[in-house]
């Protein structure tokens, strides 16, 4: 029986770090849906294209091949048959993806992609729109946040660990835009599904937002 979870909130709130480890305890595949909108955010940016002309944006949706694949246990994206793992975790790409991802038929495109990705396994999904449009029939949703503050200083931290330079008001200013944007655009915006678990990870360790949200798994019989 293919039973999945589905975890949605904004930037930075560890939905990618939750994901990985829920999935590595149920033996689920994880799929992180924003690299597939940052794979295409990566294509609009070196395309030069306005995120803002939605005609010029659509002109090329068909150009444009977003696949999956999985090598030792990782998901790799891959643009136009080019493995883009490593270019599309910048803050450039993301507020390209973040742009790009308003358009509704570019979601009709990542949608029918994550669905199938869904069909034939049991997965465990991080997003915006998992709970409320991707699987709404996923056995547990999780809506994770945290303050802006704090979801700043994460990413703060995480470039530094990295060796890049970045700004802890500019990031905070950044991943407010970027929320204001997922929330508030028309095509699917970043809501909680009705029947979602919120967890709030502001003043939770890693482990303990994990350890929650398998409690929560093990509650719904997974
Ligand atoms: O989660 P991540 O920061 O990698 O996502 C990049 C951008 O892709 C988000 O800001 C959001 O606008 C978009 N996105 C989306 N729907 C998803 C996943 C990501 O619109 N399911």
């Amino acid at each position: 029986m293919i039973r999945s979870v589905a975890i949605d909130g904004p930037a930075g709130a560890g939905k990618s770090t939750i994901a990985k480890i829920v999935s590595a305890q149920k033996g689920f595949i994880y799929v992180d849906t924003g690299a597939m909108y940052r794979a295409m955010g990566l294509f609009y940016l070196r395309a030069g294209v306005n995120p803002e002309n939605t005609e010029d944006v659509e002109a090329k949706l068909d150009d444009i091949d977003v696949s999956i694949k999985y090598e030792n246990g990782e998901q790799v994206v891959y643009l136009n048959n080019e493995n883009v793992n490593g270019l599309i975790r910048t803050q450039e790409v993301g507020n390209m993806a973040s742009a790009i991802s308003s358009n509704a038929n570019v979601r009709v495109k990542m949608v029918a992609l994550q669905q199938e990705l869904a069909k034939s396994q049991s997965v465990v999904m991080d997003g915006r729109d998992i709970g409320t449009v991707v699987l709404p029939d996923a056995i547990v949703k999780i809506y994770l946040t945290a303050s802006s503050e704090v979801r700043a200083k994460r990413r703060y931290d995480e470039y530094k660990a990295k060796g890049i330079e970045s700004d802890l008001a500019t990031l905070k200013k950044e991943i407010e835009e970027r929320d204001y944007r997922d929330m508030n655009r028309a095509a699917s915006p970043l809501k909680k599904a009705e029947d979602a678990v919120v967890v709030d990870s502001s003043y939770m360790t890693v482990d303990e937002v994990a350890a929650e949200i398998i409690r929560i798994c093990e509650e719904k019989g997974l």
